[in-house]
């Protein structure tokens, strides 16, 4: 089913993340994420995306991942970054995606390497690969959308300024990057509507698993931690299961919040563990949402 099918209704969909095990030299990390992703399937998820490193790094892994779900009957939707990679290297993958049947594909720039590197070649900004996919696939698009502000933009109006040319370029939804606080979601969605951006926004969750894990995530992303999660962490940072059942409470506010407000979705970064998405769904009115 494509995106733009699965989001026209008024419910409010729910959908997971997952990615490429690394260093996975024996194939048993992979193998106990299809496990996962089966636990997944019982809550019917509108789809499951599966990201994919930028330049390609990861392309082939994440494509055999895509290939399994595809066999379990999972609907899906590969991240695809055109960082780094020429016209012919992207039209190779879109090629193997086409004869996946995969209808949906979320169409991302990607981060650019480290090491100043400056590696663009066909494609410079996601709107440009947004316009090529939309000319040569019939992919319904999604693509990243920053409640705050992409890391990189001079200032969020800015950012919601280029995240137009995505959707002018033929995007059908905006998925965001993780957010904890609900009200920089809301008052995104009106600065969109005032923009007369009108596609759905899918409201991307992280449930906290591990405080280390959350602290690298934010070197990466520009996001305000609200005073109660700031205390929560603070309070359970130490203790593994204490910090994974806060991190399953917080995200259930959020989601019983987004619910109530008529989000169009919830995507949840599932980090390759089925526990706490499965925990939340249990916790919210998640029978509203199948
Ligand atoms: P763009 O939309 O191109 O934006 C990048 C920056 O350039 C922004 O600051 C923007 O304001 C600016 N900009 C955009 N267009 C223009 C323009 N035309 N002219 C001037 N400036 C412009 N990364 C991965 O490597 N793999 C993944 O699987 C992955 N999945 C993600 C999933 C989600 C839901 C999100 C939110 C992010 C994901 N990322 C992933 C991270 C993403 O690749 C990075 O945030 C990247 O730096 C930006 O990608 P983008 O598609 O948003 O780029």
């Amino acid at each position: 089913m494509k995106l733009r099918d699965i989001y026209s209704t008024d419910k409010t969909n729910i959908s997971f993340e997952v990615f490429p095990p690394k260093d996975d030299f024996d194939g048993a990390k992979t193998d106990k994420l299809l496990e996962e992703t089966e636990i997944l399937k019982q809550y019917n998820p509108s789809l499951i995306s599966v990201t994919y490193g930028a330049g390609g790094s990861n392309k082939d892994k994440s494509y055999n991942i895509l290939k399994s779900l595809v066999e379990r009957n999972i609907n899906i939707m590969p991240h695809f970054t055109c960082v780094c990679s020429s016209k012919e290297q992207i039209d190779s993958y879109l090629n193997d995606l086409i004869d996946l049947n995969i209808e949906n594909i979320l169409a991302l720039r990607g981060d650019e390497p480290q090491n100043n590197d400056i590696c663009y070649l066909d494609f410079r900004y996601a709107n440009e690969l947004v316009e090529y996919l939309n000319q040569k696939t019939d992919f319904s698009i999604a693509v990243a959308g920053y409640p705050e502000g992409h890391v990189l933009a001079p200032d969020l109006k800015t950012d919601i300024q280029n995240l137009k040319k995505k959707v002018n370029a033929g995007a059908d939804v905006i998925i965001t990057q993780m957010f904890f606080d609900n009200d920089k979601l809301y008052k995104y969605i009106d600065l969109l509507e005032k923009e007369n951006i009108k596609k759905p926004v899918i409201a991307g969750i992280l449930p906290i698993i591990s405080y280390k894990q959350l602290e690298k995530m934010l070197t990466l992303a520009k996001v305000t931690l609200p005073k109660k999660l700031i205390e929560g962490l603070d309070k359970y940072k130490d203790n593994k299961d204490d910090i994974k059942n806060f991190g399953i409470d917080f995200a259930t506010e959020q989601c019983q919040d987004l619910i109530d407000n008529k989000i169009k979705g919830i995507h949840i970064y599932t980090l390759n563990k089925s526990y706490s998405a499965v925990k939340i769904l249990e916790n919210i009115s998640y029978q509203a949402c199948i």
